[in-house]
């Protein structure tokens, strides 16, 4: 049998290895915090954000980012029913009712309209999530929460790379948070960033991801509310150092693969890829093919070819409220239908042109 093609992996050089080996041998005591600051200012400068604070996953950022707007119990917090859970555990943990609406059949991210129609007087924020590196109608999304007084979350976990009208994705909303784990774009191993303009958030959540230590205390071990333990180690932030020298050539080379499968595939209309508006750049994280619901074609069958072939092709998000712990939507239809006839597709850097063409005959096999 051919050898298996991943469908994600990091790309790590030299560079990560010698700033890693860097920290575990000098980065200790005086030294701890070094590449954390450098990772923080090198990303604040990327995203073209005023604070940026590097956290042990993109789930903790939410957490400590909804945290410290306040959510609690009896709150509704308005997101797409496409997505990852890591969206919606923060907002169940603090005792509020993710309220799951339906995406957009282009761009697979939240409906502005649907937003519009959800919101009640307990609403407590919305969480637009760039699906993929698609990007959300940020403008629409802001007008919604400018109008009703909501902020607007970005989860931007898999959108490094992509900007919307000059803006970078997680750098539009009230706050952003980014995913480190390794199969995104650029790694950490495991690791998160939060990002805001907002000095006073940013504070808050400074005090919550110290145990609730606030800047100013003096007290030696003297917690001034019950915060968080959300932080990322130097080791970690090291790596992240050498990734951000290299965040050019890795978001341009997520987006060349993007557009080989884009180009293969151009002749077939039963095939709609990951969009690119001419106001947007995306980044491309996970190629995603959506078969048209009259192709015939389906998950079941793209998913026995794929491990036929021995490739590592994954799975639609399933929409969150068909999951055991939530109620069912099934009225959001896009979500509930577009995992049927849809697959990611590998793309880890260093794929191979032939191992690409591999995975294009797989699909060009299930073509009438
Ligand atoms: C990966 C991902 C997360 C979670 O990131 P972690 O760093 O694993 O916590 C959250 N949201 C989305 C959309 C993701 O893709």
């Amino acid at each position: 049998m051919s050898s298996r093609i991943a469908y994600t992996k990091p790309s790590i050089t030299e560079l990560e290895i010698r700033y890693a080996t860097d920290a575990a041998t000098k980065g200790w005591g005086d030294h701890c915090y070094d590449y954390i600051h450098r990772f923080e200012a090198t990303f604040k400068e990327h995203l073209g954000v005023m604070y940026a604070m590097a956290t042990s996953s993109c789930t903790g950022a939410l957490h400590m980012g909804m945290a410290a707007l306040g959510i609690g119990p009896g709150d509704e917090v308005i997101l797409a029913d496409t997505n990852w859970i890591a969206t919606a555990s923060p907002i169940v943990h603090l005792g509020a009712t993710p309220i799951f609406v339906d995406i957009l059949p282009d761009t697979w991210c939240l409906d502005p309209a649907q937003v519009e129609a959800a919101v009640t007087p307990r609403t407590k924020a919305i969480v637009a999530v760039h699906l993929y590196g698609n990007l959300c109608d940020m403008d629409r999304l802001l007008d919604i929460g400018a109008r009703h007084g909501i902020p607007v979350i970005e989860d931007a976990a898999e959108a490094i790379g992509s900007v919307y009208r000059g803006q970078h994705a997680g750098s539009m909303g009230t706050f952003g948070a980014f995913s480190f784990h390794g199969t995104k774009t650029l790694t950490t191993g495991e690791g998160g960033m939060f990002v805001t303009n907002d000095s006073a958030l940013f504070e808050r959540v400074l005090t919550l991801s110290n145990h609730g230590r606030a800047r100013g205390q003096t007290k030696q071990f003297w917690p001034d509310m019950v915060g968080y333990k959300y932080k990322m180690s130097n080791i970690q932030a090291a790596i992240g150092c050498g990734q951000m020298e290299r965040i050019d050539e890795l978001i341009n080379r997520k987006r060349a693969i993007l557009r080989t499968y884009k180009q293969r595939f151009q002749g077939v209309s039963a095939i709609q890829m990951n969009p690119e508006s001419e106001h947007a750049v995306n980044g491309a994280w996970m190629p995603t093919l959506v078969f048209s619901p009259n192709s015939g074609i389906t998950r079941e069958k793209m998913q026995a070819a794929f491990a036929r072939e021995n490739v590592d092709a994954r799975v639609f998000f399933w929409p969150l409220s068909s999951i055991p712990m939530f109620q069912p939507v099934p009225a959001n239809i896009h979500a509930w239908s577009i995992p049927g006839r849809a697959i990611n597709l590998p793309s880890y850097h260093d794929i191979c042109a032939e191992d690409i063409d591999r995975v294009v005959k797989v699909v060009e096999g299930l073509l009438p």
